[in-house]
């Protein structure tokens, strides 16, 4: 039996099974980290008791995975009052005396579609989330991409035509960065109404596949992933799935002679199988791989 975590800034989803088909979980809300922590050790201690072989987080960040490092498995520098600087892995490591696996939310999303989702068997892909933030996660050659620290896929440049969209950007440390132009947010400082309330045939449609085409143009000239999957809250307007694909044929404008970019479009960007669940489910994955390395 594995334990998994997908910690937000907002709420904590915990779980406690093997497989989608048995995972059980419950949600609270993320307070303080001591309290939140003991609300999710309450939880695994009462549905798996002696059973639970290890945990797998999922975690906002930023984070550090470094294994070497002193502060692994640490939240880093978060601005959420209380999160920074907060041994997370070692909390649940201590308290539970199991192995603990840690990654980013996102990762464990990646991670989760790359199981039983939408990215099942591929080696490369990039995962994608559209919501209060723009964050991405890479598969490279079947492992997830960590490198210097992790990816921070939504603060990449785009091209800004500033004539055609005044709007400064959303980011507080970049402005007009992908995230700061393009995540739920931004779009509702935009245009004045929520993402969710802007009607498909609204111009804000067209822009938004616009900045997040650019993106992905960005990942298939660095990364060449075999498929995009897009998630997230803003993600859940359906419609912009056929405004992406095209404009990013467009931006590639014939370079990428592939069939997935200049044929079928449908199978290169598509949203994830495991809809909100993917976060969990991912870091049921990290748990798993936490309970194997150990067993190494
Ligand atoms: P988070 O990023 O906080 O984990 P979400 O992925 O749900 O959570 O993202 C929240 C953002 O997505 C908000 O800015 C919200 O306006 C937007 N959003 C949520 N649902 C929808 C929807 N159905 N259509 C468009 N935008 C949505
Ligand atoms: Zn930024």
């Amino acid at each position: 039996m594995f334990g998994a975590i997908e910690a937000g800034g907002t709420k904590f989803v915990c779980g406690v099974g093997t497989t989608p088909e048995d995972l059980k979980t419950v949600q609270f809300p993320t307070t303080s980290p001591q309290a939140t922590t003991e609300a999710a050790v309450a939880y695994f201690r009462e549905r798996a008791g002696g059973e639970l072989q290890a945990v797998g987080i999922a975690s906002f960040g930023p984070v550090d995975l470094h294994p070497e490092s002193p502060t692994f498995g640490y939240i880093t520098s978060t601005p959420k009052s209380g999160w920074r600087n907060f041994d997370f892995a070692g909390a649940i490591r201590r308290s539970l005396g199991v192995p603990v696996g840690f990654d980013t939310d996102v990762n464990g999303s990646a991670l989760g579609e790359a199981r039983w989702g939408a990215a099942q068997g591929l080696s490369d892909f990039v995962y994608l989330t559209v919501g209060t933030g723009i964050g991405g996660g890479a598969m490279v050659h079947g492992r997830i991409l960590h490198g210097l620290m992790h990816p921070e896929m939504g603060h990449i440049r785009v091209p800004h035509d500033v004539s055609q969209d005044p709007y400064p950007g959303a980011c507080p440390y970049h402005g007009d960065c992908l995230e700061g132009l393009a995540s739920g947010p931004a779009i509702e400082a935009r245009w004045g109404a929520t993402a969710r309330d802007l009607p498909p045939d609204h111009p804000a449609w067209v822009l938004e596949a616009h900045y997040l085409a650019l993106g992905l143009a960005n990942w298939v000239c660095t990364l060449s992933p075999e498929r995009i999957v897009l998630g997230g809250g803003v993600m859940e307007q359906t419609h912009l799935f056929r405004l992406i694909r095209k404009d990013l044929a467009q931006i590639l404008n014939g370079y990428i002679q592939v069939a997935e970019i200049t044929e079928r479009r449908e199978d290169f960007v598509v949203p994830p199988r495991l809809g909100s669940r993917a976060g969990v489910l991912g870091a049921l994955v990290l748990a798993e791989q936490a309970s194997a390395s150990e067993a190494r």
